[in-house]
């Protein structure tokens, strides 16, 4: 256990995730939302086996396996012809992303993490102090910027660079009311429809409970009708005609919302007793969904790691030195899928792609990693 302080901006999944980690091995920790609540916008996110086994070590998992949907299959369509179907019997969850954020809100309140909202965070000082819009200066032996890709705190250290890169494709989210049609078990799967010509253009279609269905609708940015908030039904159904009943209710969604694609690579993640995690430090292409299971497995093992130090700069350039190959892999293998757009051909869940979602966090236990075993195909 630990008599350390940490004060963390930003209440997203990788903020809280820390939180919980840090505080359940003891710290004291702060975190401040700028916000006047803690929420996630109402889409829907897949969490991989490499966040499976970081949020079983922070005791959050069986919530998302109570609430979430593991897809039976993931099966892609190109221009109408279906490959063969993935990921049979897989360990992953779908599941609303207001779910994800209010179980980790829950368990961050539970581990004593002391929430402040309507708190904004301006920057820090590498010497151990979290800087606040107000002007207030909290010193701590941790400050954690876990304040998104646009990151404050990360923009106050001249010792990280930064580089950042758009890509041509955004999506567009929205969550829908499941309906009467799709209720079936049949549909607990993830359905990924492509058309290329004229320019590209697909559904991904995730069923995330009983009652919800998340649809991730992209396009190039230059497309500007169906890069549209709410969604253009007739667009998007000239092109998908026999999806067009479920593109009518997205048309009717409210709380949509579009993000181009865009990276960050922040090197190093830490100066001094400053680090930055989830996208704040490593945002990524979402071709391969695994921006927020990465961000939660670092945050993890960042717990973790400065657990076995007496001195917290030791800690973190340890957990950086364990962490950067996975994660720069990850986004490279991300960009790479999105520049290429290779899954439209199906097939494309190869053991190299899986490897991110395979990773194996070091704070995992084996009783854990028993729980999610990898089918031979996907190793
Ligand atoms: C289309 C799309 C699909 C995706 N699908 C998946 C998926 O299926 N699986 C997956 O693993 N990942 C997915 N991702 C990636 C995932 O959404 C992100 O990686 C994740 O949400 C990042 O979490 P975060 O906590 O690092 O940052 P954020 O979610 O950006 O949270 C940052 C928080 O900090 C707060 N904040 C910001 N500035 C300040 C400040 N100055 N002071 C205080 N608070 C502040 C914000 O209000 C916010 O609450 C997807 C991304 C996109 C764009």
């Amino acid at each position: 256990m630990s008599d350390k302080h940490a004060e963390v901006a930003g209440g997203g999944f990788a903020g809280l995730t820390a939180g919980i980690a840090l505080a359940r091995a003891g710290w004291s920790v702060r975190l401040h939302e700028q916000n006047d609540e803690l929420r996630d916008f109402g889409a829907g996110i897949l969490l991989w086996r490499n966040a499976m086994l970081a949020l079983e070590v922070i005791g959050v998992a069986p919530a998302i396996r109570a609430h979430g949907v593991v897809p039976d299959v993931y099966a892609t369509s190109l221009n109408g012809e279906m490959f063969t179907p993935e990921l049979a019997g897989y360990p992953y969850w779908a599941i609303t992303r207001p779910k994800l954020h209010e179980l980790l809100s829950d368990a961050a309140r539970a581990a004593g993490v002391d929430i402040r909202t309507g708190s904004k965070a301006v920057g820090a000082d590498p010497s151990g102090a979290l800087l606040l819009a107000d002007g207030t200066r909290l010193e701590a032996d941790l400050v954690i910027g876990a304040d998104g890709a646009g990151s404050a705190v990360r923009n106050s250290l001249p010792t990280l660079t930064q580089e950042r890169k758009k890509y041509q494709d955004g999506v567009c989210r929205v969550l829908v009311a499941r309906p009467e049609e799709f209720a079936g078990p049949e549909w607990n799967r993830v359905i990924d429809y492509w058309t290329l010509e004229p320019d590209a253009m697909r559904i991904l279609f995730i069923t995330t409970g009983p009652d919800t269905i998340y649809m991730g609708m992209m396009a190039t940015t230059s497309n500007e009708r169906a890069s549209r908030i709410p969604i253009d039904p007739e667009i998007w159904s000239a092109r998908f005609p026999h999806l067009a009943p479920v593109i009518e209710l997205a048309g009717r969604a409210t709380g949509g919302r579009h993000d181009a694609y865009q990276t960050n690579r922040v090197t190093p993640w830490a100066a001094g007793r400053a680090v930055v995690v989830g996208d704040a430090a490593h945002a990524m292409c979402p071709a391969l969904g695994q921006g927020a299971s990465v961000g939660i497995v670092n945050a993890v093992e960042l717990a973790h790691t400065l657990g076995q130090y007496e001195s917290v700069d030791e800690g973190l350039a340890a957990w950086e030195a364990k962490q950067r190959a996975m994660t720069d892999a990850a986004q490279a293998r991300s960009a790479y899928m999105a520049e290429t757009r290779t899954l439209a051909k199906g097939n494309g869940f190869t053991p190299e792609v899986m490897e991110t979602a395979n990773f194996v966090l070091d704070a995992a236990t084996p009783e854990t990693i028993a729980l999610y075993p990898v089918p031979e195909v996907n190793r």
